[in-house]
């Protein structure tokens, strides 16, 4: 393992030593005075890493992220010394923080990111075992087609039922699996979960035409198994898949529109339907759109909740329609948003209006809604 001097102004003595990750390096700083003077050391070494070296003929520049820790461990006597462990943990926890935050940044680590840390390691074990042991439940909110209300759809959206918490929404669960593979083994239990649902209300002769809309991470629909995980529980369970309407984030889409084409459009030819969900928040251009394989577009409840922004709401259901998409409009709460829209030509609507999302056997929608 390498030691470097890395000399300058700051601290006495900087050691660079390669860390036990291949991309990983600690630097280690005395005297340090105080967070400033940790805090420009770190600027400096972005500095100069940002420095563009000639290799093989071609113009590299990286960037990097910095987490620091401190410790005054080493100007203690050596039998009061607790060792460098937990500072370099410190520093990991810091540099982990400084990579999801974005590039080239630097975070301390301080008692208030510990903490965090810890929590997130203590939700992880969570949402594992809340796969283990079934605590996830299906709620299920209704779409509806003006202007005569008629049940057009189901949204499946997840809850939590974390033991001694109560119920979780997913806005406090899903970001934070979306940022690992979780959020793969989330999306297989809902996709499997939905089957079984619409098996049941087959057997019971209910919802028997209505499509189920199936929220899709953007993480999965990247990963080599995403069409197989979700078409095996439709074939398990003998559904037939055009019951089925994924919904992805018009940010997930973005990630790799190549890919997410041509898996969309497999789904599609098994019969599966698309929906671009929470449009209008993403930078979607309509060449995207064009090349996307996408049957209706979900505009997200900040426009269906704002009045000035209703040139854009028009411009977006008249690009829909163009490009053959049905328009939902999402977070409908009042008769006079679900008039607005709909003499927009929204071809359908969501929202407390008509229903909040709720378990399967709460759901009593009658034939007409409004
Ligand atoms: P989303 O897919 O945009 O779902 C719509 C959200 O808006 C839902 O929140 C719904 O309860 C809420 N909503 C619907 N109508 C109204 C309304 O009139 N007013 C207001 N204020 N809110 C309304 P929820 O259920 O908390 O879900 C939040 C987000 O979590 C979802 O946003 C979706 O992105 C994600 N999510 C939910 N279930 C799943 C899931 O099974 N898998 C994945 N990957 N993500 C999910
Ligand atoms: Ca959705
Ligand atoms: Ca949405």
């Amino acid at each position: 393992m390498a030691t470097t001097e890395f000399g300058g102004r700051g601290p006495r003595r900087v050691l660079l030593r390669q860390a036990l990750g291949g991309d990983e390096f600690v630097v280690i700083a005395e005297p340090v005075d105080d967070v400033a003077d940790a805090n420009e050391l770190a600027e400096r070494l972005l500095v100069a890493l940002a420095e563009p070296i000639q290799c093989d003929g071609v113009l590299l520049s990286v960037s990097a992220s910095i987490g620091m820790s401190m410790s005054d461990d080493f100007t203690r006597p050596a039998s009061e010394r607790s060792g460098g462990t937990e500072l370099l943990r410190d520093a990991d926890l810091a540099v982990y923080k400084a990579k999801s935050e974005g590039r080239s940044r630097i975070e301390l680590c301080d008692d208030d990111l510990r903490a965090e840390m810890f929590e997130r390691a203590d939700l992880e074990k969570a949402l594992h075992q809340a796969l283990e042991e079934n605590e996830f439940i299906l709620y299920y909110q209704p779409i509806i087609k003006p202007p005569v209300g008629s049940l057009h759809g189901l949204e499946a959206l997840i809850r939590w039922n974390r033991p001694a918490k109560g119920m979780v929404p997913p806005d406090d669960f899903i970001p934070f699996a979306e940022r690992s593979d979780l959020i793969v083994l989330i999306d297989q239990w809902v996709l499997g979960a939905v089957a079984r649902q619409i098996r049941s209300w087959n057997a019971a002769g209910e919802y028997l035409d209505v499509p189920i809309s199936i929220n899709i991470s953007g993480r999965h629909l990247g990963s080599a198994d995403f069409i197989d995980d979700v078409m095996s529980p439709l074939l398990d369970a003998g559904i037939d898949p055009q019951r089925i309407i994924i919904e992805i984030t018009e940010s997930a889409l973005l990630e790799d529109l190549d890919g997410a084409a041509s898996k969309l459009q497999t789904l599609r030819s098994y019969g599966i339907r698309t929906a671009i969900d929470d449009f209008g928040t993403g930078y979607t251009s309509l060449a995207h759109l064009k090349s996307l394989p996408i049957d209706i577009l979900k505009i997200d409840r900040s426009f269906t909740n704002d009045e000035s922004a209703s040139s854009l709401v028009q411009l977006i259901i008249d690009t829909g329609h163009l490009l053959g998409a049905t328009i939902t409009a999402e977070g409908i709460e009042t008769h006079r948003q679900a008039d607005t829209l709909t003499s927009m030509g929204s071809d359908d609507l969501q929202g407390y209006l008509y229903g909040k999302p709720c378990p399967a056997q709460d759901l009593h929608i009658p034939a007409q809604l409004a």
